[in-house]
């Protein structure tokens, strides 16, 4: 499995992170890609990728952040993301739940990350918060031409799904999924599995049968499990599309052995 979004530099992991990394490795994970949110953490998770094999970074800044994008830390992500082991520009997107930050600043520093993933050809990791159509409009505006990417935790309906697979995107879904009375297994049913990748978003959103508890990588396979059933294939069906989608989108075989 693919672990394509996972936050281990917070400090709910100093006890025993390089440990959650093995039990992930163990647990059939070959590969984690640790996502940023704002300059310091995507420093973070480059310094993690330079420690251990399997572990890449992106870099960018998030929604709830947007206040924090500036000339000089938009050259600093330019600079960031040339890093061998960068994957991509994210997490960044729209966040309409929590009212941290102006729509407008938002907007601006989602378009500006755009513009900078288009530049160094690299592919963007969507954070979406009850702001699906706003964020269609800004990539159409934008110009999907050249440009690839995910819609990370999606939680939004079978539309929206439709309009960003019409746009070349991936879809992934965290520990969401597996929740009772949720209605996404619906959504992840239409989905063509060749568009989906896996994810945890740890140490947020722990999958049935681990909610509650701080998430990690290497609970991933509960939401593989979960989608297999949904698709009614097998899991090991389940996790070599996704690994190859996971391995094509952020081109992770030429970075294999950075
Ligand atoms: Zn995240």
């Amino acid at each position: 499995m693919i672990e394509t979004h996972a936050h281990l530099y917070f400090d709910r992991f100093d006890a025993d992170r390089d440990q959650v990394i093995q039990r992930a490795f163990d647990a059939g994970v070959r590969k984690i890609i640790n996502i940023g949110i704002d300059i310091d953490t995507s420093l973070a998770c480059i310094e993690l990728a330079e420690r251990h094999t399997g572990l890449f970074a992106t870099v960018g800044i998030h929604p709830n952040d947007s206040m924090k994008l500036d000339d000089k830390s938009l050259a600093q992500l330019r600079e960031l993301s040339r890093h061998e082991k960068v994957v991509a520009i994210g997490e960044i997107g729209l966040d309409f739940h929590w009212d941290t930050c102006p729509v407008d600043v938002q907007k601006q520093a989602f378009h500006q990350q755009i513009r900078l993933a288009k530049d160094v050809g690299l592919p963007i990791v969507i954070h979406n918060r009850e702001a699906g159509p706003e964020i269609l409009e800004l990539l159409d505006s934008a110009g999907t031409d050249g440009l690839s990417g995910v819609f990370h935790c999606f939680s939004e309906n079978a539309e929206i799904a439709e309009q960003a697979l019409q746009l070349g995107f991936h879809i992934s879904f965290t520990g969401n999924l597996t929740f009772k009375k949720s209605m996404l297994p619906e959504v992840a049913a239409a989905i063509p599995t060749e568009r989906l990748l896996l994810e945890t978003d740890c140490p947020f959103l722990s999958p049935e049968p681990k909610r509650g508890k701080r998430n990690e990588p290497a609970h991933v396979v509960h939401i593989a499990r979960k989608i297999a059933e949904i698709k009614g294939i097998e899991l090991a069906t389940l996790v070599a599309t996704t690994s190859a989608n996971a391995e094509a989108l952020f081109r992770l075989h030429e970075k294999a052995f950075a």
